[in-house]
Order: C-alpha cells, then structure tokens, then sequence
C-alpha cells in the first residue's frame, strides 16, 4: 500500500520505517532541501557543520534506541558520565554537578539530589521530595491532571521554596520546553521527573557522534529506500485535495524553479509536518471539524542555537551543561563531546538561547555579542585579562516556530494520530504520546501512526481501501 507523507522530520522518517517493516510503501515528501526538520544540520564552506538545534539524547528514550539499534547504528552514540552539570552564576566559572551512582532507581536520582551540597539546603531537598511524592505514587494521571497548572504554580502548591525553582528548574524548564517555570505546564517536568525517577539510566545524556542528518536521518533513509520506500527533497505540499466525501484525494506539490505543481496521489496520507504548516494547510471542511479545530491551542515556540568557534580550548568538559544564565539555557563544547566535530586545541560552543521570543528578530550580531557577554560569566578566565579568547567564526540558526509551545492546558488540544479522515494520519512530536516536545516523542509518534495505519488497513486487505471506516478519533496513544 502506497503511503504519502508530507515532512521528512523524525516523525515522517520512524513513520516511513516502520510503515516498510509492516510491508507497506512510504513515500515522503519534504518540501526543504535538507533531511531532519528541527534536526537538520548544515555543512558550511570550511566543512564545519552547524545545528538546528544542539541535541541530547538521554537513557528514558526507549524508541529511540530502540530504532537506532534496529537501524545497526546504536554505536553513534556517545554515552557520557552519569551526571547532571549546572553553572553557579554567583561563582562565575565554577560548576555544581549532580553525581548519580550506579545503584538501582530512584534511589541513585535521590543520592545525587543529597549529595549536591552546592545547590539546595537539606530543607529545600526534603520539601522537594514531599512535593514530588503524590506524582510518584499517583503515577501518570496524577502527572497529566497537574497540566492545569504551571510548573512554578505547582511547586508553590507543594509548598517548595522558590529557590528551587531559580537554582535547578528554570534550567530544566529552558532545556526541556525553551520556556521558563511561570510559563510551562507542571506536566512537562514531573513527566521527565518520573521518568528519570522510574529508570536507572533514564537520565544519562548522549550526543550523537556526529551531525543528525548524516549521522540519524541518512541511516534511516537508506532503510526505506532499500525495502522499497521513497523519500523526496525539495517536494512542498502545497494543497491538500479532497475527495467529495471529505476524505484525502491527494497531496498538491508546489512546482519549484518554475515547475508545474504536481498532484501525488496514494492509498492513504500522513501529515508530519510541525502543527504551525498543518494549520494554515487545513482544507476549508475539516475546519469545521472539532478534531482539528483543537490544533489552534497549539503553537511552536522560537528558539535560536548559536554556534561559536574560538581560536583556543575554553573547557575540557565532555557534556551537556546547563547554563543557568536568563539568555541561555543548555551548551555544549562540541569539540569534546562529538567526534566528527573533535577538536584538541579549539573549542566550538554550540549553545540554546531561551526563551528567544525578545530575540527572534535581532540581527546574528546583536545575538553573538549579547552570548559573548554571557560566556564572560560562564569562563572569566578566558574572556577577562590581557589575552581573551577571539571569537573565530560563528552561525546562529534561528527557529521562529520549533515545539509546541507547553503551556498549562496544552494537551487537551494535542491530536491523536488517528483522525476522522479514513484514509488521514498525523505524526510529530506535537501529537499526543507520553514523550512530549523531543526526538523520542517525534520517533514514538511515528512508529503509532505506523502501527495504526497498519492494524487499519494490513498489506494482504490493502486492495480494499475504499471500504474503509473510521470510528471517532480517540486520544489513546500511549507508549
Ligand atoms: C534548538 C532545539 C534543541 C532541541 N533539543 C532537543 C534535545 O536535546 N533532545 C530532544 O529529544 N529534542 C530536542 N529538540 C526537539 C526535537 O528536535 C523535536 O521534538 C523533533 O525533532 C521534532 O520532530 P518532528 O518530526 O515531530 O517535527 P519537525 O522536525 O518539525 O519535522 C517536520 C518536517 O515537516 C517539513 N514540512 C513543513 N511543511 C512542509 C510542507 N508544506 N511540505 C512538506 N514538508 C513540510 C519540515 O521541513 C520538517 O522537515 C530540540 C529542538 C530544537 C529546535
């Protein structure tokens, strides 16, 4: 059965590999000419490569590792040390790190939250954990109710001292949702919370060895194409037709370079395109419809991830680190923690600034000077003095419209991957399963939509689609 996916995104391609495996034929359509959407990576004229985003991957990924050890390519990732690293803006240059030891879980998470003496006081540690008690006993319905709330209302109502919230968790909630505290739905942390509290390795960080698209997506696309899928740059949908009784006719491509548009038609249609591109595509009568009237509570967020190479080594340390600065959140010293980027003398910082909306539509130069002055705090030693550290080359890629946007009540609107179109699917991390915003959400995603597709219409029944039916869409993805 031919199956057209517009958006070649982690979501389209786990979407397109898993819809060969079940024996069907994807054939996907990306409308830019670069694999990866929020993943995709560039190589610039020195053959350095740039990010759209700089990317961990942590051990409570199950899909993703799952996927990656089913596409041979597990070994390109490189797992660092068990800990989590946190910059002291009162101590500038110095770090706070949180240990966890290879003990059984959640008592490894709980002896590196005790052991951090830099960061909270016993008090604030011990009224954490009380908080924290009903989401770990209640489990995931207790998590997924506290969406009413914002992450920062919630720790009020658990009685936990704001300090937590500005030492350890405006880092997590700018790592995790490019948002601050006051602004994020409660269920965003406590769902990784639980996540990490429930798995031993849950909360252990890799960094793929290499660029996404070269390293991830090509795989992925070799694997497609050689059972016999498809998967096309440069092929915008434009238009989405429709069949008289409302369901999909086929996917209207925009001709480039002066080409003639092009109608592809298949058996049935995947939309993986972020929820932003799929609203203004809807067509006029599903509009009306409930199911996708819900996807105006959902929005991207901006974001913008600076890459900066200097002339020396600022650090030696190999992992993610949370910057605890206003203007950014996690970075990275790429040229030790990825080894298509290695190297010994020069240090390349791929860094997040969030939340970006102030600085969305600043120039690249107001953006590097404004991290210039924040790396002042983060290494005194290399930006003060006689000899600072010269800023060699820089790009800053800018995302005006990345993730949903997780504000409290955001996953009320988020769809199910079945809709009320018979022979229509969503995937994206946007969609609803228990991932969130993230790599493993988009490739979950994916791999749902794959397997709903395939229970609907299995390869030997795929003669008879015209036959199909759909009951109600219902919000039941769960991993
Ligand atoms: C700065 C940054 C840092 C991040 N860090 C992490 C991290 O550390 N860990 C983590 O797990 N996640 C991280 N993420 C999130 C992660 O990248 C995303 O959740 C995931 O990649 C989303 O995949 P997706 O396929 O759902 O959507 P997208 O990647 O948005 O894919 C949608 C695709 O649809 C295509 N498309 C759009 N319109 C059309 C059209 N008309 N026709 C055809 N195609 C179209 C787009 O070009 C794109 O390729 C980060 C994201 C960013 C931006």
């Amino acid at each position: 059965m031919r199956v057209a996916i517009a958006g070649a995104g982690l979501a389209g391609l786990s979407c397109a590999k898993y819809l060969t495996d079940a024996g069907h034929t994807p054939i996907v359509l990306e409308s830019r000419d670069v694999l990866g959407g929020l993943v995709a990576a560039w190589k610039d004229s020195d053959g350095d490569w740039y990010e759209t985003g700089l990317h961990a991957f942590f051990g409570a990924y199950p899909n993703m590792l799952q996927l990656l050890k089913e596409l041979g390519i597990e070994d390109r990732l490189q797992w660092k040390e068990h800990t989590l690293i946190f910059n002291q803006p009162d101590k500038p240059g110095t770090l706070s790190r949180f240990d966890v030891p290879d003990i059984p879980s959640p008592f490894n998470v709980i002896a590196s939250i005790l052991r951090n003496k830099d960061m909270l006081t016993w008090e604030q540690k011990i009224r954490f954990a009380v908080g924290l008690l009903p989401a770990v006993i209640r489990g995931q319905k207790y998590v997924e109710d506290m969406d009413k709330y914002s992450f920062l209302e919630w720790l009020k109502r658990q009685g936990v001292d704001e300090r937590v919230t500005s030492d350890v968790f405006i880092a997590a909630c700018k790592a995790l949702t490019f948002i601050n505290p006051d602004e994020v739905s409660a269920t965003i942390l406590l769902t990784a919370l639980n996540r990490f509290l429930q798995e031993r390795y849950g909360s252990k960080i890799a960094f793929l060895d290499g660029s996404p698209t070269e390293r991830l997506c090509s795989p992925m696309v070799d694997y497609i194409t050689k059972r016999g899928g498809e998967v096309q740059l440069n092929a915008p949908l434009k238009e989405i037709l429709l069949n008289t009784d409302g369901t999909v006719k086929g996917y209207l491509i925009r001709g480039l370079n002066g080409a003639e548009d092009e109608v592809f038609t298949a058996d049935v249609y995947v939309s993986a395109m972020s929820v932003d591109p799929l609203k203004v595509m809807l067509p006029k009568p599903w509009k009306q419809m409930e199911f996708f009237q819900k996807l105006e509570g959902l929005e991207g967020v901006p974001v913008i991830n600076l890459h900066l190479w200097f002339d020396r080594k600022l650090t030696e340390i190999d992992h993610l680190l949370f910057s605890r600065s206003p203007l950014l959140s996690v970075y990275a010293d790429m040229s030790n923690t990825c080894r298509e980027y290695a190297n010994p003398n020069r240090s390349m910082l791929e860094l997040v600034l969030a939340p970006a909306k102030d600085w969305i539509a600043k120039s690249d130069e107001e953006i590097v000077a404004a991290t210039i002055a924040e790396l002042e705090k983060l290494f005194p030693d290399h930006f003060g003095g006689d000899n600072p550290a010269t800023l060699l080359k820089s790009h800053v890629v800018k995302t005006p419209r990345s993730v949903y946007k997780a504000t409290p009540g955001r996953q009320q609107y988020r769809p199910a991957q079945v809709t009320p179109i018979g022979n229509f699917y969503l995937a994206g991390s946007y969609t609803m399963q228990r991932y969130l915003g993230s790599m493993e959400g988009a490739v979950l995603s994916g791999k749902l939509t794959a397997q709903a597709i395939s229970e609907a219409l299995p390869v030997a029944n795929s003669s008879n689609l015209q036959t199909l039916t759909r009951p109600p869409a219902t919000n039941a993805a769960t991993a």
